[in-house]
């Protein structure tokens, strides 16, 4: 059978890649199975996308649709027209998508079409908030899949409740956290590790860049210039997303004990999260691998997709004001890290069950 893989985004290439493996590990089995991987093109920033590519061993895309940025609805309709052509020269038997970006559901449409099936890793995530461009890629998305695979219980229930046939939702983990557990002895200290004298614990790791936070220059100054306060004796580095870095312009404002630094390759970031204080995020993914290394984490959102990370894992909802930040960060100093376990299926095996199911089910 032929898969056909769409990756476009920094987290879908963190997700795509074991995918791969476990495809490679099939047709090492003599299962005839065959894959083509589509980079839309949708992230094409050195450090959001080569970076990974060769950190992970993927292999070189078949395709680069290099559909680049673009309003939501330019960057989408540029990933269907490609991606259209792409597939009427490349008939496959599925089209796998990861993840919610706008790859994600431009080319679950475009498959689904051209009456072609489709797969959603990490399917039914929710977070029902509607202002969220991933939220809406979820639920076209999810409209139309043939494969659901889940990576939490609430995921499940989320597709059950929008009448997705039972048969259809496949509860196999999280494809991130196999990324995760393939890649922990590799990982590896920043060059700037000296420079900012850092040692495991002496700082807190923040990454911003969803439009809530972001968008508005002053009100993300006020952000920082809390977080900056906040820190006490922890340094905080702050690797900056070009979303954020476009907002503050080229010279960021000074801060006491923020270090600006450019987005981090995965082995670099990986290290900069299990060595830290604690993580200030607005990111899913990231709440994710904190939850799974232990590690503190605070989520500047007032919602989540991902709840399995504040009820099982180590991750804090806080809201988007630096008050509740300061006043749940404080609590944690208090009382120390609450008590924390690792989601069911978070073991490094998604993958795997993954391709079992598509394999069988073309047999
Ligand atoms: N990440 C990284 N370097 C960075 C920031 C994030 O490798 O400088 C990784 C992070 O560990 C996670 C993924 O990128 O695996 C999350 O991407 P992002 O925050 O862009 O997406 P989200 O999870 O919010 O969809």
């Amino acid at each position: 059978m032929k898969i056909t893989l769409i990756a476009g985004a920094r987290p879908n290439f963190i997700k795509i890649a074991p995918i791969i493996k476990a495809i490679e590990k099939k047709q090492s089995e003599g299962i005839h199975v065959s894959y083509r991987l589509i980079h839309t093109g949708q992230h094409y920033d050195k450090n959001l996308s080569d970076t990974f590519f060769e950190e992970l061993n993927i292999p070189h895309p078949h395709v680069n649709l290099e559909v680049k940025s673009g309003t939501q609805a330019e960057q989408t309709a540029a990933i269907m027209v490609a991606f259209e052509r792409e597939l009427l020269q490349n008939p496959c038997d599925l089209v796998l998508v990861v993840g919610d970006v706008n790859s994600t559901m431009a080319c679950a449409l475009v498959a689904k079409k051209l009456n072609t099936k489709v797969a959603h890793v990490e399917a039914g995530i929710r977070s029902g908030d509607m202002t969220m461009p991933e939220e809406i890629n979820r639920i076209v998305t999810d409209s139309i899949s043939d494969y659901f695979f889940t990576t939490s219980t609430s995921a499940n229930t989320n597709l059950l409740q929008y009448g997705t046939p039972s048969k259809n939702i496949h509860f196999v983990g999280n494809v991130m956290i196999d990324t995760l557990y393939q890649n922990l002895n590799r990982i590896s200290l920043p060059d700037f590790w000296e420079t900012y004298k850092l040692e495991p614990k002496n700082y807190v790791l923040l990454t911003l860049h969803r439009p809530s936070n972001v968008d508005e220059e002053q009100s993300l100054i006020a952000l920082l210039k809390g977080i900056d306060e906040m820190a006490g004796d922890k340094k905080i580095i702050f690797p900056i997303h070009p979303r954020t870095k476009a907002i503050l312009g080229e010279t960021p404002i000074q801060f006491k004990n923020i270090h600006f630094v450019a987005p981090q390759g995965y082995l670099n970031f990986m290290y900069l999260i299990k060595n830290s204080f604690a993580v200030i995020t607005d990111s899913g993914g990231i709440s994710e691998e904190t939850t799974v290394l232990g590690i503190p984490c605070f989520t500047m959102r007032t919602s989540t997709e991902r709840p399995e990370t504040i009820t099982v894992g180590t991750n804090h909802l806080v809201g988007t004001s630096t008050t509740n930040l300061q006043k749940i960060y404080s609590e944690f100093l208090e009382k120390g890290l609450k008590k924390a376990g690792i989601p069911e299926f978070w073991d490094g095996k998604a993958s795997e069950r993954i391709l079992e199911i598509i394999v069988t089910s073309y047999q």
